[in-house]
């Protein structure tokens, strides 16, 4: 049976991915950071499913966690926080935050899994955003962070092509998760009225995209919108 690993599988777009993986007959492991009470949900709707907890931005957990999983055919870098401040209302620290855990956290996964991919090949694959391709305004900090998981995965999709590992990213536009919970109704339609489709995403529809580019064994180093029509 092949082997999974999503980060950030507690909720959102990585229990999707998670839930759909393990569907379709894989062995999932999934982590969060530290939010228990999701954890305890996911793993009561999900039962197949082994969550562990290790935060991405921390080496020795992200070691132990892939040391644990040994072989390895799928690796989702999905975990990553949002930051929505001006930049004069940014703190050095939340700035370092955001990029140690969306940047760092794919750089630190990739690097402890891929011994475990080498033998027999696999696929990876990254979550950035629409605004890692484009920037947000007042997410400087969040799409900085983006755009260096979208750069990464092209680096790293030449480096890997020849051990038969791809890399790919799906870049997400406004989808419907806790991410988005803090908009207000008028802001949420204001944002809709900007998507071509006029709706947001799906988790679902994430996962869907996460699927296919961890199945297709010839599309490497792509980036995949999942966006409505925002970004085209
Ligand atoms: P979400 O609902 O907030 O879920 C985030 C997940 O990541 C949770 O399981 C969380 O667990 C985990 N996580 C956060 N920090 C972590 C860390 N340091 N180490 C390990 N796990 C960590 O987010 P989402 O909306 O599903 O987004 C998932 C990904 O898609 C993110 O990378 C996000 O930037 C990207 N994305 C989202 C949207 C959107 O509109 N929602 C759009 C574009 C891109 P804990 O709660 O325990 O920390």
């Amino acid at each position: 049976m092949k082997r999974a690993v999503v980060t950030g599988a507690t909720r959102g777009i990585g229990f999707a991915a998670a839930k759909l993986l393990s569907e379709r007959g894989y062995i999932v492991t999934g982590t969060y950071a530290s939010n228990e009470e999701d954890a305890r949900r996911a793993k009561a709707q999900l039962p197949g499913v082994q969550f562990v907890r290790a935060d991405v931005s921390r080496e020795e957990e992200v070691r132990s966690l892939f040391s644990a999983v040994g072989r390895l055919d799928v690796l989702v870098l999905n975990a990553g926080i949002a930051l929505y401040a001006q930049v004069q209302d940014t703190a050095g620290e939340a700035f370092c935050r955001v990029m140690d855990v969306n940047a760092g956290g794919v750089f630190l996964c990739a690097k402890h899994a891929v011994k475990g991919m080498l033998a027999q090949g696999g696929a990876i694959v990254t979550v950035s955003s629409v605004w890692g391709e484009t920037g947000g305004s007042c997410e400087s900090a969040y799409s900085a962070s983006k755009g260096a998981v979208i750069a990464f995965t092209k680096a790293l999709a030449k480096e890997l092509a020849p051990s038969g590992i791809t890399v790919n990213c799906v870049a997400p536009g406004v989808i419907d998760t806790a991410m988005n919970g803090h908009l207000s109704g008028e802001e949420r339609r204001t944002l809709e009225e900007e998507i071509p489709l006029g709706r947001f995403g799906t988790a679902e529809e994430v996962a869907d995209a996460i699927l296919f580019l961890a199945e297709h064994r010839y599309i490497t180093g792509q980036v995949l919108g999942v966006n409505g029509g925002l970004h085209i």
